[in-house]
């Protein structure tokens, strides 16, 4: 995924005139959706990248390995998603960065390229590191909240009208367990409708 002639220190899209969109699934892995994305992904022959949690993936090894056995992409989005050490010294935020990327990095064998910082937040010293270590933060073109709310088709299809060469879709295979069924659903139906626009998805 990403793969950068030049890495930009931000990215909210990829810079390409292919017409291919950059789905990405955070704060997983989850022992109820995961499974149940990574079925529809497979069905709708779709790939995607998931922005896991560390200590979220040590918990479930076997999601994280499917994961990458299934042709996806696998990058950091922190070891424990916890917003206070955005209020930490430099130095204490560089530990957090390096260990959750070095963390990742022995739970997948591969290289961690990327970072998506929790909530997307964005503080000059994260900025600062990012630029120091090399390490892209990647947000997104399009979000739905569908962490906090039903993500709903009307929704789905308002983004699937603007979809552009390049655009990161911010989607979450964390759910609450009553809006897995209806984020499933969506998803489906947001898949089939970016594909008849001519776009596939891309790693
Ligand atoms: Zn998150």
């Amino acid at each position: 995924m990403f793969s950068f002639k030049r890495s930009p220190l931000l990215i909210r899209k990829i810079n390409t005139n292919k017409a291919e969109i950059y789905l990405t699934f955070d704060d997983g892995p989850d022992a109820q959706c995961t499974p149940a994305v990574l079925d529809l992904l497979r069905e709708e022959g779709a790939l995607g990248t998931f922005f896991v949690i560390g200590d979220r993936a040590r918990k479930y090894p076997a999601l994280v390995e499917r994961m990458i056995h299934e042709g996806h992409s696998v990058f950091s989005h922190s070891i424990d998603h916890r917003y206070r050490h955005y209020f930490r010294s430099r130095a204490g935020l560089k530990t957090w960065l390096t260990e959750s990327l070095r963390d990742l990095e022995a739970q997948t064998k591969s290289q961690q390229k990327v970072f998506r910082p929790p909530a997307g937040v964005l503080t000059p010293p994260l900025m600062s590191l990012s630029q120091e270590l090399g390490i892209p933060l990647i947000l997104w073109t399009h979000r739905f909240y569908d962490s906090t709310r039903p993500w709903i088709e009307s929704a789905a299809h308002k983004s699937a009208l603007k979809i552009r060469p390049g655009d990161i879709v911010l989607l979450h295979d964390s759910q609450k367990s009553q809006n897995c069924s209806i984020f499933l659903k969506t998803l489906r139906f947001y898949l089939q409708d970016v594909k008849k626009r001519g776009f596939l998805f891309q790693i």
